[in-house]
């Protein structure tokens, strides 16, 4: 139940921090990237609480993780390039990575134990 807490809450204080005048679109777009658990559909069960889905899920495996990661980095070097010009879905691109990442390093968690 902390978990998926977490999945709101570490958003929330992200988007604040990141965007205090704007924060409820940024904390929308952070946890709308919890559809990356769409994945979860696939497991037999869909949800285990003692499972580690980093490495187990196919959206939580390493290539998508450095998918993500260059979701995150990759709107702004395209951006200083000139191949990308609209700063509104740059920004809403690095924040989809954002999310991903951090929704990663939640899931990450779990597995420590
Ligand atoms: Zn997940």
């Amino acid at each position: 139940m902390l978990h998926i807490a977490l999945h709101f809450l570490v958003p929330a204080a992200l988007a604040v921090a990141i965007s205090r005048d704007r924060w409820f679109g940024t904390w929308l777009i952070l946890v709308a990237t919890m559809l990356v658990d769409v994945d979860h559909l696939l497991a037999d069960p869909v949800y285990d609480p003692a499972r580690c889905s980093i490495g187990f899920h196919p959206l939580h495996t390493t290539p998508a993780i450095i998918a993500y990661g260059l979701v995150l980095v990759g709107p702004r070097a395209l951006e200083a390039i000139g191949a990308l010009r609209d700063r509104a879905v740059v920004r809403t691109l690095e924040l989809v990575g954002l999310g991903l990442i951090v929704h990663m390093m939640l899931d990450g968690i779990d597995c420590l134990s």
